[in-house]
């Protein structure tokens, strides 16, 4: 007896107001073929915006099927915020060819959808879509920054009983989605999944701290204080990779690379509101000499004590290289072994 194969995991993508950055970003997923990364893993993408040859009838032809069921869609995946102006109505962005606003779209299509996934922080939050005055009305699928609500409500919940499934980031790593989309469809999901911003726990319940390979520089306090030093970002730089939840320094971009390795301080855009901090990107803010944006879990009296004690302790080595845009001081040959 043969067994039937088992039916694929259908994904939908669909774009609206953002850079496509995201699905730039998926693009340079850890794989030499793309296709196959998601067919070995039981994925079938239905259509893509960038990446399907399907267009005008035969895509409207497909969401009509979505709709009425005669597709079953697994996963809606959005990438970008939803444009609700002008005056709520949504026409900023109208599906081609339908006369419709996008919003709606997505408002009916993830009322069938089993499970829906924001994919980056304008599609989660409002992202850089809804920065500054926001003209035209920019929100995440279910929050407005921090704030719930958004294009779907704060009380949506997919056919499958889940809040929107929100992969933040600017754009959101390749393996965030990935791994996302293989989750749902092998069904290893728990209610213990995602955090208290809706991200998956995977990489939201790292640091983006983590994995630096800047952290000698963190220890000792010893700081770049210009563009291309070595040092430590958090001081001067505006590094906010101690608070930022994301697991960027250990699950490598491109296999090779991730802001900060690449002189870049972490601004933080797995976190609403990262568009608008109220201080340029690449300045600490300060009060009194001291950044206001401490690390995460550390009361500010601890970050102080330890800030002037690590301070008086940095290794010339450290301290020298920190300000330089390479190693200009190696460091010391010690004996390890106790013979
Ligand atoms: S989250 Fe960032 S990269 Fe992704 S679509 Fe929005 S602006 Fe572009
Ligand atoms: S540069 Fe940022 S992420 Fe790296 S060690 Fe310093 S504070 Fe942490």
């Amino acid at each position: 007896m043969t067994m039937a194969a088992p039916e694929p995991f259908n994904v939908l993508w669909l774009q609206s107001g953002g850079c496509g950055g995201c699905s730039m970003s998926l693009l340079c997923a850890d794989t030499p073929d793309f296709d196959a990364l998601l067919r070995d893993a039981g994925i079938r993408l239905l259509w893509h915006p960038a990446l399907s040859e399907a267009t005008g009838d035969a895509l409207l032809a497909l969401l009509d099927d979505c709709l009425a069921g005669r597709v079953r869609l697994d996963a809606l995946c959005v990438e970008g915020s939803l444009l609700r102006g002008p005056h709520g109505s949504g026409r900023y962005h109208l599906l081609g060819g339908t006369d419709r606003p996008m919003l709606h779209w997505v408002q009916d299509l993830a009322r069938v959808a089993r499970y829906t996934v924001a994919v980056g922080t304008c599609a989660t939050y409002g992202g850089i879509t809804a920065g500054g005055p926001n003209p035209t009305d920019a929100c995440g699928l279910q929050y407005e920054g921090a704030v719930r609500g958004g294009a779907l409500g704060a009380d949506y919940t997919s056919r499958e009983g889940w809040p929107v499934i929100n992969v933040a980031g600017c754009p959101t790593h390749p393996d965030w989605v990935i791994e996302t989309l293989m989750s749902l469809a092998a069904g290893l999901w728990g209610p213990q999944a995602l955090d208290a911003l809706g991200r998956p726990r995977f990489y939201a319940d790292h640091l983006v701290h983590h994995g630096c390979a800047r952290n000698e520089f963190y220890e000792f306090k010893a700081s770049a204080e210009k563009p291309s030093d070595l040092g430590c970002l958090m001081e001067h730089m505006g590094c906010k990779g101690t608070q930022a939840h994301g697991d960027c320094n250990m699950r490598l971009w491109n296999g090779t690379g991730s802001c900060t390795r690449g002189g870049y301080a972490c601004i933080s855009c797995t976190e609403p509101g990262f568009e608008a901090p109220g201080h340029p990107f690449h300045l600490t803010p300060k009060i009194a000499g001291i950044p206001i944006g401490l690390p995460t879990d550390m009361p500010k009296a601890w970050f102080v004590a330890l800030a002037s004690l690590s301070k008086s302790a940095t290794p010339a080595r450290v301290r020298q290289n920190a300000v330089a845009d390479h190693q200009v001081v190696a460091p010391a040959i010690r004996k390890t072994t106790l013979k």
